[in-house]
């Protein structure tokens, strides 16, 4: 069972489209199985769609259609949207399926059975939206806290799920098992909550108001409450209790879900499952929401960012990394379409792009159609090795903690000193003497080599730029490409055929500002001022500056907050903030106006003015050939 995997999504309910949190779910679930593939894992993935219930009804009514093609209609929108995204779900449960239905009439059998359903009276407040019965100490000013309506008194007879029964062993069993719900703050809340007396769960409603829904078994009278018929799709996915699937794949399940949903994953899943006579799932993952303006994202709100337009605007590759770079596991994210395009220019098309770029068209050129082999290897080739394997590590470790941005910044770093090692061993340099021509063939194996590496590590989360350096490197096929040719250095064959590619991400042009000049390079120079004196030039006084630290002014998309050294510390605020992030800039050693006037930019402080240019890839700041010296003057 220490190969195999099950990872699961929510089934989504069809009563809206699509939006950018079911996306992320999504997307997480899939790289975890591309991932837990590509390591030799038995996989099974599953997502699908929760179609019954009042709202399903309602909203049916609304459209003026049946819930049943209303059901239809939204649950085809998450099954085309799913492949857009690159899902590789291998079923998708919907509940109006009639093996689903099957499956929750044969488990509400065997727990009323077991003498844990039982009939009662319930008088309480009914919110609509939400579906269930609140408790008088549960609403807020007499209204339901998610809705803020006034709920409904109502008085009905029912089933009940006898879930106080199995309070007791669910507090031991999250206590004894510290993954069982993670992240931890997660585990804390839903043990919290199990402080107070647990009640009973009312599984039924009444066919008088609601058809739509799964008839009980026992009680024609009666459909099936939809968390009790919904939450059975994660055994049903794996042919619960027949299928061959089933013994595969249960009870090593990890479950997905979004934060607002705890409460039937942690507390009535497991107690349901517990009466059922069936072993707990292993994990239940639960993360934050994407805010959209500091405010969760929802339909009403009308806030709501459509993951196919992000998609089309930008690509798959970089929607899905930005997804999973900015967002950490368990907390909640705001989502920014600046902050979307800062990764695209910076991480994808700076750093990666580029660095596939750079070897490709230097192997090429030095080393012909066909991959060089290594000949001999030095210390600083060792040292690359080294940080190769232990960025594999890493990333391992990453994936089994969920910190999914962690392993991205790993492969980064990983990157990072790639590129590092073509600026130092300046290949470039050493094709200009034939004597270098092994010393040559070693570097550009190493990167060659080095590419394919971090094309294995990002091909759960990008498989489409993946595929694209595989087949740039002349790999055709991508099959042994997994974590096991990771394990030594060399898993490139020398010889293997190169070929000249687009570049994988291309930048994404900020719309220039009004207030910016639009500089192009086929424009003319603008025209030379009026001559003025040495004497007047020297009145400016201009030094090298150290950035010590930055980072953006709130609510500008231009402006940075620098702290520079140049005769101590001091503050300016630069115009860049389009073209350089705060990281990209930290430790440069830029070129300042040390004399002006101080200025107040967006209420902040100036003390200087730092120089750049433009250029038709945006502003680019004046810098050195050597390392100067901070303070030093501009002469
Ligand atoms: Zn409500």
């Amino acid at each position: 069972m220490d190969n195999t995997f099950y990872i699961t999504t929510p089934i989504y309910y069809v009563n809206a489209s699509p939006h950018i949190g079911h996306a992320y779910t999504t997307i997480v679930a899939d790289v975890l199985a591309r991932y837990h593939r590509l390591r030799g894992f038995r996989t099974f993935f599953s997502t699908g769609t929760d179609e019954h219930g009042d709202k399903i009804v309602e909203a049916a009514q609304r459209a003026g259609v049946t819930p049943q093609e209303y059901a239809d209609r939204i649950s085809a929108q998450f099954r085309a949207l799913w492949p857009e995204l690159a899902i590789t779900n291998d079923i998708f449960v919907r509940t109006t399926d009639p093996s689903h239905v099957e499956t929750v009439r044969r488990i509400l059998q065997k727990v009323h059975e077991g003498g844990d359903i039982y009939f009662g009276q319930y008088e309480g407040f009914y919110c609509v939206g939400c579906e269930r019965f609140y408790m008088e100490k549960e609403l807020v000013g007499g209204k339901c806290p998610q809705h803020e309506t006034v709920p409904e008194h109502r008085k009905e007879s029912n089933y009940f799920f006898r879930m106080s029964r199995y309070q007791e062993w669910l507090v031991r069993h999250i206590t004894e098992h510290p993954d069982f719900i993670r992240p931890e703050r997660y585990r804390n809340e839903a043990l919290a909550f199990l402080r107070d007396p647990l009640e009973d769960l009312c599984i039924s409603r009444p066919k008088s108001r609601l058809t739509w829904g799964i008839t009980l078994p026992f009680d024609d009278n009666y459909v099936t409450y939809v968390w009790f018929d919904a939450l059975i799709n994660y055994v049903t996915a794996i042919g619960y209790p027949g299928g061959e699937n089933f013994p595969v794949f249960w009870p090593v399940a990890g479950h997905l879900i979004a934060k607002d949903i705890l409460k039937p994953h942690g507390i009535y899943w497991p107690t349901m499952l517990k009466a059922a006579g069936i072993e707990p799932y292993r994990n239940l993952n639960v993360h934050g929401y994407w805010n959209v303006d500091q405010s969760k994202m929802s339909k009403s709100l009308g806030n709501v960012i459509r993951p196919l337009d992000l998609k089309d605007k930008y690509g798959l590759d970089p929607f899905r990394y930005f997804l999973l770079r900015d967002m950490v596991f368990g907390l909640d994210s705001s989502f920014s379409e600046e902050a979307f395009i800062q990764r695209i220019n910076s991480d994808l098309a700076n750093d990666l792009g580029n660095l596939v770029s750079r070897t490709m068209t230097m192997a090429l050129k030095y080393a012909g159609n066909a991959a060089p082999g290594p000949a001999g290897t030095v210390e600083e080739d060792r040292l690359l090795q080294q940080t190769a394997a232990k960025t594999v590590t890493e990333v391992e470790t990453c994936f089994s903690e969920l910190a999914l941005h962690k392993a991205l910044i790993a492969v980064w770093d990983f990157i990072n000193v790639t590129n590092k090692y073509i600026v130092e061993r300046e290949p470039w340099v050493l094709a200009k003497d034939p004597g270098n021509r092994d010393r040559l063939k070693t570097i550009l194996y190493n990167l060659l080599e080095a590419l394919r590496i971090i094309a294995v590590l990002i091909t759960p989360f990008m498989p489409g730029s993946a595929a694209k350096i595989f087949d740039q490197l002349g790999i055709a096929d991508a099959d042994g490409q997994n974590f096991a040719s990771l394990q030594t250095w060399g898993g490139l064959k020398a010889g293997s055929g190169l070929k000249r590619g687009e570049p994988l991400f291309p930048r994404v042009e900020v719309r220039v500002e009004a207030a910016k000049p639009a500089a192009t390079p086929t424009e003319a120079p603008a025209p030379i001022k009026p001559e003025i004196s040495y004497e007047e030039f020297d009145k400016a006084d201009l030094r090298v500056a150290k950035v010590l630290t930055a980072e953006r002014v709130p609510k500008s998309k231009k402006l940075l907050k620098l702290t520079v050294e140049i005769d101590g510390e001091r503050q300016i605020v630069a115009g860049i903030g389009e073209d350089y992030s705060p990281d990209q800039i930290v430790g440069k050693s830029i070129i300042v106006v040390a004399n002006l006037k101080p200025a107040r930019l967006m209420g902040v402080e100036s003390r200087g003015m730092l120089l750049a240019t433009d250029t038709s890839e945006g502003l680019t700041l004046l810098g050195f050939d050597r390392p100067p010296r901070t303070g030093a003057k501009i002469r």
